[in-house]
């Protein structure tokens, strides 16, 4: 079972999905206020967050960009508003879902649940990815000997093997570029920022190297020609790959 952060400053709606999720036998954390929240992503690694959009302090986009500058820990947005600019901008600081309230707490369940089913796959497919603090992804089982290639389109990536093919011919890519191709591929609608994914592929946790990864994604969109759009620049973020 997962451990997962509730960041919602209601605290009747907290409560409540405290007790749900934790007959579902997780282990819930609590926060009331976006600050305290961020601190509880350091102190628990949670594998989830489940994090309301209106929030005192700091709001909840801020605590979703901020969270995704370090860490991979899938998000789904609570929000009274029901507008597509919301979920398309909480999409793009990096919120793997959204819910809108009034809610169910069958359909939290259920979206908790396809979540931590993803990311038990998504750790299978992207060894990479599952480092970001991710504990729920890292206690699942070894890989299996041959994961289904990640396949948009005419681009299919065969990540065992790491062979990446457009249109049924293999394309070169550098070790960093298949790494980028990969993380970025596999969640696909998810933003992540450049001090993120310096940190994942290169290992670097210091400013200073932005150019770094705008280097590389830039040869990489060259590589994948027509298919290079798919990777396009989040303003003041990083990049995503949109299908
Ligand atoms: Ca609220």
């Amino acid at each position: 079972m997962a451990r997962i952060l509730v960041v919602e400053d209601e605290i009747d709606i907290c409560n409540l999905l405290r007790n749900e999720l934790e007959a579902e036998g997780h282990t819930v954390f609590q926060a009331f206020d976006g600050n305290i929240g961020l601190s509880q992503v350091e102190q628990h690694h949670p594998d989830l967050i489940i994090l309301d959009w209106m929030l005192p302090g700091l709001d909840g986009l801020s605590v979703c960009r901020r969270v995704r500058q370090n860490h991979l820990t899938p998000i789904i947005m609570l929000t009274a508003r029901n507008e597509e600019v919301d979920r398309i901008l909480g999409l793009e600081v990096g919120a793997d879902d959204y819910i809108s309230k009034p809610f169910s707490i069958r359909e939290v369940q259920a979206r908790v649940r396809a979540l931590l089913r993803r990311i038990e796959l998504d750790s299978r497919l992207t060894p990479v990815a599952a480092t970001g603090g991710n504990t729920f992804a890292s206690n699942t089982p070894a890989t299996p000997a041959a994961p289904p290639p990640i396949v948009h389109g005419q681009l299919r990536i065969y990540t065992a093997e790491r062979i990446v093919q457009l249109n049924n011919a293999k394309i070169d890519l550098t070790p960093k570029e298949f790494d980028l191709i990969v993380l970025l591929s596999s969640h696909p609608g998810r933003a992540f920022s450049r001090e993120f994914l310096l940190q994942q592929l290169w290992g670097y946790d210091y400013d200073g190297f932005d150019r770094t990864v705008d280097t590389h994604i830039t040869r990489l969109r060259k590589k994948l020609g027509p298919l290079g759009e798919k990777i396009v620049t989040v303003w003041g973020v990083g990049y995503r790959f949109v299908i």
